[in-house]
């Protein structure tokens, strides 16, 4: 079979998307790829089809051992030969897996890297067929990035090993300098380099102030996102637990995820958001990879993360399957403090400090700009973004901004004539003259700034100095209690130089409006059919075992709502109605549809 007929028989789909066929067609022609792709782009096609077009099997070297087993059984829905070999196997299975790839009947094995560098795995490679090597996750290969693996620095044995076998090698995250690295010790200096832009169209991008942090989310999750799947993250471990416990008892179906959770708990969590639907996991960054569920539909931060590719990449894990997603976050001057402490607590040199202390201004930037956070972001990653994106919040709700020069002189002679050491509430204190017991006790009613800003209220002069730090004019002094410091780029602007626009924040109530056109309400579907179609899909993968979206994506059962077909031809018509899908299917689906339409 050819690629484009695998495409459509076996995976349902109509035509490739840019650039998987010129992948595909290299890989089939025995050259090596590396491909970097944004999440949700549809990768895994890129190695799955000529895996299957090519003679042999296909391995998969994948970091996740978690997932191999829902990816292979993914595969098998569609009538694909898949199998994965990890250390949860028992034995019996395991060598009957090994039995089927030196006899020809598989077309794809996934393997975590540890397990194909065993001197065992390697004989039994070189005694099978192989159609091709795909190494997914290939940042992992760096030691520049968060997720480095010591096992796949051993991976260039493959070009050494099996000169023949071409290898694909894939990731959504790189840098340049990454990027580098993963030719570099994948030995795939002379692949063909496949780049597909960072942009993520499907999720939404909104950052709002800090006010009441709970009912912010609350607000958010019932406006938008009833009974959908989605991640909260928070920094520390204490604050997951709470507001999982608290969103429980507001109606959701909220659980924790931390490091510090006991390891049955943890993974019990982590398999409940994985299998069921609609669960909402808040944790600590250290949920996240790995977690290849592709209707997460949400992705909340309550804290500021360090830098923007953690932004992103976080973000990131919502709608993987192309659907519309949110990414949606809080914050405030109290993240930036704390997050500064916390760098310079930190182990690591000065430079480590230094190149850190830029990425988080970088990621303040993206907070407090007044333009497109789209064009931000693919800007970051040194991306032309083209023309403004039109739904992330400062697009829909476009940002006023002021002139803040008198002001913000204020704020900055205010920290200076206090002596560069308090902290936001105090100078906020002087700046409006309040006589606190602090002001006496510092003598600070005698200073020619008491009372100068009574112009403004105590939250727009929290909003200057956030904004003031956040460009870059005040710092936040560690060692103490969150002092400010004026900073040598403030000169200019005390000295009159310089003037300063400073964004207008918008209340809480400010921002209702818009939601986000969701799956499938919005969308002049009978809501009806599509539970009753979403409860077919819970039985079907209940009975097996399997979670919903294996089944089908939401993708395809929106389409069934939608078109409501009557046949079987119709039915195969479907976007992920593959040949082994409508047999097994195609009868159970289209007789809720012809229920829902006597009823
Ligand atoms: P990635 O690995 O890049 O994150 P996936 O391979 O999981 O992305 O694909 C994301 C989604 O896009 C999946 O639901 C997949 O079935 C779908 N998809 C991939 N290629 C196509 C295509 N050519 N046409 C329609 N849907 C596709
Ligand atoms: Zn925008």
């Amino acid at each position: 079979m050819n690629p484009l007929a695998v495409l459509r028989n076996t995976f349902g789909f109509d035509a490739f998307r840019e650039p998987q066929e010129d992948i595909i067609n290299a890989l089939v022609a025995g050259q090596d790829a590396l491909v970097l792709m944004p999440t949700g782009r549809g990768k895994s096609l890129c190695f799955q089809i000529p895996a299957i077009v090519r003679p042999g099997c296909g391995i998969v070297i994948s970091p996740l051992i978690a997932l191999m087993q829902n990816q292979t059984r993914a595969l098998q829905q569609l009538g694909v030969r898949a199998a994965f070999l990890n250390s949860t196997l028992d034995p019996a299975t395991a060598a009957g897996i090994e039995a089927a790839l030196e006899a020809e009947e598989l077309d794809l094995l996934y393997l975590a890297p540890e397990r194909l560098t065993q001197a065992r795995t390697l004989d039994l490679l070189r005694r099978s067929r192989i159609s091709l090597f795909a190494i997914d996750e290939a940042h992992c290969v760096s030691q520049w990035g968060h997720d480095f693996r010591a096992d796949y620095l051993q991976l260039d044995l493959l070009a050494r090993d099996f000169p023949q076998v071409p290898r694909i090698a894939l990731t959504a995250t790189a840098d340049a300098r990454t990027q580098e690295d993963i030719a570099l010790r994948l030995q795939l200096q002379d692949a063909q380099k496949y780049v597909v832009g960072f942009d993520r169209p499907n999720i939404r991008y909104q950052i709002a102030l800090k006010q009441n942090p709970s009912k912010q989310l609350l607000q958010f999750l019932r406006r938008e996102h009833q009974g959908d799947a989605g991640i909260v993250y928070c920094l520390s471990r204490k604050k997951t637990e709470d507001t999982a416990s608290w969103l429980r008892e507001q109606g959701f179906n909220a659980l924790p995820y931390h490091a510090g959770l006991d390891p049955g708990t943890r993974e019990a969590n982590q398999d409940h958001f994985l299998q069921a639907e609609g669960v909402i996991i808040v944790a600590t960054i250290a949920f996240g990879m790995g977690i290849d569920k592709p209707d997460v539909r949400f992705v909340a931060h309550l804290d500021l993360p360090k830098t923007i590719e953690s932004y992103y990449q976080e973000t990131g894990r919502a709608g993987r399957d192309g659907e519309p997603a949110n990414a949606w976050m809080v914050y405030g001057l109290q993240d930036v403090i704390k997050l500064r402490q916390m760098l310079e607590g930190s182990e690591g040199s000065e430079e480590y400090k230094r190149i850190e202390q830029h990425r988080l201004n970088a990621m303040l930037g993206l907070c407090e700009i007044t333009t497109c956070r789209r064009q931000a972001l693919l800007a970051y990653f040194g991306e032309d973004s083209g023309p403004h994106c039109g739904h992330c919040d400062t697009c829909l709700y476009p940002v006023d901004t002021w002139d803040a020069t008198e002001a913000a002189r204020k704020a900055l002679s205010t920290v200076y004539r206090t002596g560069q050491r308090f902290g936001v509430n105090h100078l906020v204190d002087v700046l409006l003259g309040k006589e606190t017991e602090k002001i006496f006790q510092f003598d600070h009613h005698q200073l020619p700034v008491f009372g100068i800003g009574r112009e403004l209220d105590a939250n727009r002069w929290k909003s200057v100095f956030r904004q003031l730090v956040a460009r870059g004019l005040l710092s936040v002094d560690l060692a103490g209690y969150g002092g400010l410091k004026l900073e040598e780029k403030c000169r200019p602007l005390l000295r009159g130089d310089e003037t300063i626009a400073l964004r207008q924040d918008v209340g809480q109530s400010g921002r209702t409006g818009k939601r986000l056109t969701k799956t499938p309400l919005d969308a002049h579907i009978d809501v009806g059919l599509w539970e009753a179609l979403r409860e077919k899909r819970r039985q079907l993968a209940e009975h097996q075992g399997v979670p919903p979206y294996v089944i089908f994506h939401d993708a395809t059962l929106r389409a069934m709502a939608e078109e409501q077909p009557r046949t079987l031809e119709a039915f195969a018509s479907l976007p992920g109605v593959g040949t082994r899908k409508l047999d097994k299917y195609g009868e159970a689906f289209l007789g809720v549809i012809a229920d829902s339409g006597t009823a």
